[in-house]
């Protein structure tokens, strides 16, 4: 997994780049957290990339 990734930011309305801050190994996958470069805003993603809206902070 790389330590950047590109996609669409919910606070900037455009895709940004994210920076990965966290990544653990749980049973479905690695869920990893990411920061917005631009906003900060994090979001936590899980195994293929998908969203895992509950555990945003
Ligand atoms: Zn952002």
């Amino acid at each position: 997994m790389s330590l950047e990734t590109t996609r669409e930011c919910p606070e900037c309305d455009e895709e940004t780049t994210f920076w990965r801050a966290a990544s653990m190994e749980v049973h479905i996958g690695v869920k990893a957290k990411w920061r917005c470069s631009e906003c900060e805003r994090t979001v936590v993603t899980i195994g293929d990339g998908s969203v895992d809206s509950a555990a945003a902070e």
